[in-house]
Parts: C-alpha cells; structure tokens; sequence
C-alpha cells in the first residue's frame, strides 16, 4: 500500500494558514523527488467563468515559494477544453485564469496542448480500450507533476479528482473527445450556416458538403474534435457517451498513460466540496462539510 498523508481542516482554516499545504508536502517527501532546474507543472484546473469553487490561488503561493526555494521552476499547467466556453484555447483560457486570480502567483499559466488544443503527443499504453493515448504535448518536458485536484461530484464519473485530473485534464482535446464520444460527431442542421470552417480544419477530410448541409463521415473521422472547435454556430454535436463504466475505464488508461512516464505527485483539496466539477459555468454551493487535504504519490490510492 501507498502511503496518503492528510491535514484535517476547512476552507476556512487553510485560507488562514496555507502553509499546511507546504507542511503536508514536506511530510509526503515530494520535494526530495526533484532537483534544482526542474520544471515543476502544477496541475491545476482554474474554474469556468461564473464557477468559484475551483482551488483558491491563495492556497498555492507558499507552496509556489517553497519549490521555487528548492531551485525548481514551478509553473501553471493546464489544456484545453473539449466543449465550447471560455478555455477553449490558450488566449481566454489564460484571459480567466488571471480573472480568477491565478496570475498573483506570478509564475507562467502555460496550457500544456497548445493555442487551439491540438498539440499533442501520443503515449502507447497496450490497455483495453487504447494502444495508444494522446496527451498535451507540453507533458513531455515537465520534469515534475504536482496534480492539484479540487475534490467535486461529477454527473458522468460520479466524483472527480486525481484520477480525473490526470486522465481527462492532461488529455489533448483529440483524447478527451476519445474517452468521451463512442462515435463521430454530428452537425445539427438547424444551427448550421454553411461557413465551411469545419471541413477547412479537418485533417481527413471527413467533413463534406452534401446538398444543403454539411456532414461527418464516420469512417474518415479520427475525433480529432477540430471541428467541435472551429465551428461559429456550435453546430458540431459531441455524441456523449452514457456508457459510464466505459467512459470510466477510458479515462483511466489516459491517467496511466501521463502518469507513467513521469514523475508525478497528487493533492486532493476535500474542501468546499461541491456536488457538480469546476466546469460548471455556475456558482456551486457546498455540498458536503470540509473535510481536509490529502498528500499521495499515488492517484488511485488518495482518490
Ligand atoms: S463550421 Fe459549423 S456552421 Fe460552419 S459549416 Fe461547419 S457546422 Fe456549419
Ligand atoms: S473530429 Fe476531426 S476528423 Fe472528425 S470530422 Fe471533426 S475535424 Fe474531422
């Protein structure tokens, strides 16, 4: 069994004393596992626009101050999103982490698969469903993964954390729609205006023209999820996957594939604990009472 170490304490207490974060960190030995240079991703997930239970940046400058006194380079890490809203790409996505406070760290917000999400690389993994995973590519040249995950409900994986964090969160957008979608997607009619933009992005030429509309063929579409996010109207329908164990599986032999590779430690933040994730572009009340932080080196083992 892994070792989880874990401070009790509420939202409140921690925003009173973030060092405890640091306190836990130096009990769990993470800062042993790096050395001076070091490029130090904390991943994070900064919270939709109008969402505020994502993890305070307030809680993380000491911990910022205590790697970078380790002579690492700490930074903000984060992709993209599959759907439609303000972290789509790199330049509102950047634009809301500073809205939300994260740029008074002072350390670069770099989203790890590029301005549009389509940097990627690919991890071979041999699983189930994937022999091969594709994750941000900026993955490959961080030395050191701390995955910071705010513990929340979660309507399709029925909670979401470290696991989640990983394998969704450090997916390129072509994995997310991977793990998400068991088919192509589908272009609503109704709403399309017949720009074009989809099939000028395509990479296999899977959208075509057909009479008045435009559509995907299913044999040429690779999900790479251009398409999804090129498009004015939202036109491009993601087909949703309600196979939930599926969805679940996917998601962690994408969690596998990051976490393999690389050196990696977890923190689960069991404070303002919500029913729905960070994603929801709401205010989401508390939903549970605090319960603390946990400290791992193991994904499966602190979630
Ligand atoms: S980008 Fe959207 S609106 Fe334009 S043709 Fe494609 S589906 Fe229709
Ligand atoms: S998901 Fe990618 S491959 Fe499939 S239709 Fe859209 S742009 Fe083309």
């Amino acid at each position: 069994m892994s070792e989880v170490f874990f401070k009790r304490g509420s939202y409140q207490e921690f925003l009173r004393c973030p060092q405890h974060i640091v306190d836990g960190c130096r009990k769990a030995g993470f800062a042993k596992r790096c050395k001076r240079n070091d490029f130090v991703g904390f991943k994070l997930h900064f919270g939709e626009k109008g969402n505020k239970s994502y993890i305070n940046p307030s809680l993380l400058a000491p911990l910022i101050k205590f790697f970078h006194a380790q002579g690492t380079n700490p930074f903000l890490f984060e992709t993209n999103t599959l759907y439609r809203g303000q972290r789509m790409n790199s330049i509102d996505h950047i634009r809301l982490a500073k809205s939300h406070g994260f740029g008074k760290l002072n350390v670069p917000i770099i989203i790890g698969d590029g301005l549009r999400g389509k940097d990627e690389i690919e991890a071979h993994v041999e699983l189930k469903h994937f022999s091969t995973c594709f994750i941000a590519s900026a993955l490959k040249d961080i030395d050191f993964l701390l995955v910071l995950s705010h513990f929340t409900g979660h309507m399709l994986t029925g909670f979401g954390a470290a696991i989640k964090n990983l394998g969704m969160g450090c997916a390129s957008r072509r994995g997310k729609l991977a793990q998400h979608c068991v088919v192509s997607p589908q272009i609503k009619e109704d709403k399309c205006v017949l720009c074009g933009e989809c099939a000028k992005v395509c990479p296999t030429a899977a959208v075509l023209r057909k009479d008045k509309c435009f559509c995907i063929v299913e044999e040429k579409c690779i999900g790479c999820a251009q398409c999804i996010s090129v498009c004015p109207q939202a036109a491009v329908k993601i087909i949703w996957s309600e196979e939930y164990d599926e969805l679940g599986e996917k998601m962690v032999e994408h969690a596998y594939a990051v976490a393999k590779h690389r050196k990696c430690a977890y923190i689960n933040f069991c404070i303002y604990i919500t029913k729905e994730c960070d994603c929801m572009n709401k205010e989401n009340n508390e939903y549970v009472p605090d319960y603390g932080i946990f400290f791992s080196e193991d994904p499966v083992c602190i979630d």
